[in-house]
């Protein structure tokens, strides 16, 4: 279980001396520096790095780095909230020493994610691990509940040597093809070796459908473990294709047309070591509980999509019929459902029954996304909110009254919808708190005026290579 304590000056208790022995081990395997990571609003990973050496002085004091990141857009042009955004003031990152690892893809590089303390030594409340932390603090604490949940990572491969700016695959071979798997098998192996030996427990890998796009799944962690995965995750597959002469593309339409990247989120509710998920008398095994659960998250979903479909490049993906899940319904094993209810094979149900939330993608903050999402769940569960009927087969071909009569609604279909839904959903404001709910809707609102007059082409290039 990832700490759920803040970070004080001086360090955690422990912490000085386990990163001293921790640097002595790192010069000894040959590393020399190490990534301080985390994700801004804007859902780009931004880091520090600092020499091995000084790893304990960053567990003691943490490192200086510019809230102003907080209100980056991904172009790195800055917007402005009540309060962030300034050329003034600083925050120390401190780094999570649980989550420490040597970077196989990297040789010389170790990662660590950060937490962020203002320099009075209170938490920064523009930092998303910090939200999440604490979102799962209080969950546990008021409602007796812990949590579950893996990112899939979907992305393109590119030939390094296309033109500047340009997408062309590095594999020409059909989705889920034998030759796909062939064509980049040397590359993947590399990459499930470095995977293994930063111990990422990998479930699978494999060519997906789109141009040039593969997929991995790993297994569930506790949430702000998760989130931290799935960042090093893709630093890890950037770096081992890098090597290789590829790019990467994490983006949720690398072209404007066409199945995109999703970032789905699977996510189970546990109280004392039960899965909510199976074993119930509700529908396919699931408890009550985890039933207003998935009603919490249908019931946010349109104002979530702000928050797990940042980008105005998000919702070149997010459309029906495309495995994106673009509408507010639920159903069993079902791809077209924002909430496709997972209950595992038998005999493996107690442990893997979950949902899967489909309408988030890679630009998200992997922290943010989560927190949201279990603040909306837990909003259904503590009011014992109604499931609807379960819907089968591809929302899109239900008639316009009949979705209506089920509460099928269409999720946002642009940014400008989703910050609109965002502003009206007091749960989801009062969860992130001002400081972020505020940075959320200036970021957008900054993204939405960046691609102001830009056509789908164009917006699918301007942010291709940004994630
Ligand atoms: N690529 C699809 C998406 O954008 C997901 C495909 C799948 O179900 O894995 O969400
Ligand atoms: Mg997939």
């Amino acid at each position: 279980m990832t700490t759920l304590a803040d970070p004080v000056p001086g360090g955690r208790p422990g912490d000085v001396d386990r990163a001293t022995a921790l640097s002595g081990e790192l010069a000894e395997r040959g590393v020399h520096g190490v990534v301080l990571a985390y994700v801004d609003t804007a859902g780009i990973g931004r880091v520090k790095t600092v020499p091995a050496a000084k790893l304990p002085a960053a567990a003691a004091w943490g490192v200086g780095m510019s809230p102003v990141f907080d209100t980056f857009l991904a172009d790195d042009s800055i917007v402005t909230t009540d309060v962030l955004g300034s050329p003034d003031g600083d925050l120390r990152l401190f780094p999570d020493l649980d989550h420490l690892a040597v970077l196989a893809g990297q040789p010389g590089w170790a990662w660590a994610p950060v937490d962020r303390v203002t320099q009075e030594g209170e938490r920064h409340p523009g930092c998303s691990r910090t939200f999440l932390r604490r979102v799962v603090a209080d969950a546990e604490r008021r409602h007796g509940i812990t949590f579950k949940a893996a990112f899939e990572i979907e992305w393109a491969v590119g030939q390094g040597t296309a033109p500047e700016g340009e997408f062309e695959p590095a594999v020409s071979g059909p989705a889920y093809g034998a030759t796909r798997q062939v064509e980049l098998g040397d590359c993947t192996a590399e990459l499930l070796a470095a995977l293994a030996a930063q111990g990422v427990d990998v479930d699978q890998i494999h060519p997906e459908y789109a141009a040039g796009q593969f997929e991995v799944s790993v297994g569930a962690l506790d949430p702000v473990a998760a989130a931290d995965r799935s960042v090093l995750v893709r630093q890890t597959i950037r770096a081992v294709a890098q090597r290789r002469g590829l790019r990467i593309s994490f983006a949720p339409a690398v072209l404007a047309q066409g199945v995109g990247n999703g970032g789905h989120v699977h996510l189970s509710a546990w109280r004392d070591r039960v899965n909510l998920h199976s074993g119930g008398t509700g529908r396919h095994g699931m408890t009550p509980d985890a039933e207003s659960f998935a009603a919490g998250l249908l019931t946010h979903l349109p104002a979530l999509t702000a928050v797990t479909a940042p980008s105005p490049a998000s919702y070149l993906r997010l459309k029906p019929s495309q495995w994106a899940g673009v509408f507010t319904a639920w159903g069993l094993e079902t791809r077209e459902a924002a909430v496709r209810v997972v209950t595992g094979t038998q005999g493996l149900r107690e442990r893997a029954a979950n949902l899967e939330v489909k309408p988030v993608d890679l630009a998200a903050n992997p922290y943010l996304a989560l927190g949201c999402l279990i603040a909306a769940g837990l909003d259904g569960l503590s009011s014992s909110a109604a499931l609807p009927e379960e819907i089968t087969g591809d929302p899109v071909r239900l008639g316009e009254a009949e979705a209506a009569s089920r509460g099928v609604r269409r999720l946002p279909a642009s940014l400008a919808e989703a910050v609109t839904e965002f502003r009206k959903d007091e749960v989801l404001r009062t969860a992130l708190g001002p400081v972020l709910a505020d940075a959320v809707i200036a970021v957008r609102q900054g993204e939405i005026a960046a691609v102001d007059g830009l056509d789908d082409e164009q917006v699918a290039a301007a942010y291709r290579w940004k994630y």
